[in-house]
């Protein structure tokens, strides 16, 4: 993919329309016949030059564009588009695979108080640094989403719910250490965990839905926040 755009031209002897059309299917960009003259080779490299920074630019607007349809632009995770057509494919994939799968639900505690006290702005750099926290902890095969105003979703592809519960309190104490500041203001916060899954023993005899998944999940943080918040609360699914 790297090397896609570079161009080619093919120097040689077969001036045959048979020869021509094999260097044309093998991806040669252009095609002269030998005694090359040195004034047409320089005006055909000239111009497949141009046509290369055409196509990387083209190359860049499109992996710029692909970016931010998936992205969250606050926090740099994916947005709960890229993240519902993710969670609904592991779903599958984990399913015919009989493969564990984990779902981790994360909300920030009292943030409407932060928001109230801080202003809008500095809530917005706490939901900054909480991208950037999740993002240092996770696993390059992980997933994580801004899935609403200040809460967030992580797909564990793979991991066993044991597993998931001990990223999340990681996670949890990672955030409630973590001070942020700016000039004028210094603050830490806590964050409520929901965590679920299905492992690869059990589970696999229901049928495993997006809703129900997101739901029993949702279950566990409500749980959490009802606990005293800044807890994690980790349980089976279906719950
Ligand atoms: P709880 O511990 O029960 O979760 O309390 P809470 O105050 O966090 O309650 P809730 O989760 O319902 O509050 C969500 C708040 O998040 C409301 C809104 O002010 C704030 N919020 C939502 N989206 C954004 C955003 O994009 N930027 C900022 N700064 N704040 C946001
Ligand atoms: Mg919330
Ligand atoms: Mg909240």
């Amino acid at each position: 993919e790297n090397t896609q755009n570079i161009q080619i031209v093919a120097i040689t002897g077969l001036s045959d329309l048979e020869s021509k059309l094999k260097g044309i299917e093998l991806g040669v960009d252009d095609y002269l016949i030998k005694p090359v003259n040195m004034h047409i080779l320089r005006t055909r490299v000239k111009s497949l030059v141009k046509k290369k920074a055409l196509l990387d630019r083209l190359c860049d607007k499109y992996e710029m564009a692909v970016h931010s349809a998936i992205t969250d632009k606050l926090t740099g995770l994916y947005n709960r588009r890229y993240f519902d057509h993710f969670l609904d494919f592991e779903i599958k994939r984990s399913s015919r695979q009989k493969a564990s799968l984990a779902l981790l639900m994360i909300d920030i505690d009292n943030f409407k108080l932060i928001n109230d006290t801080l202003g809008h702005l500095f809530g917005d750099k706490i939901l900054n640094k909480l991208g950037d926290i999740i993002k240092s902890i996770i696993r390059e095969t992980d997933l994580a989403a801004r899935y609403g105003g200040e809460e967030f979703l992580l797909v564990l592809p793979e991991t066993r719910l044991e597993n998931a519960e001990v990223l999340a309190e990681r996670l949890r104490q990672h955030i409630a250490k973590k001070i942020i500041e700016t000039e004028e203001e210094k603050v830490s916060i806590t964050a409520s965990f929901g965590v679920t899954g299905f492992d690869d023993l059990n589970s696999h005899k229901e049928i495993i839905t997006f809703d129900a998944l997101i739901n029993t999940a949702d279950k566990y943080l409500y749980a959490a926040k009802k606990q005293g918040r800044n807890k994690v609360i980790c349980g089976p699914f279906p719950g």
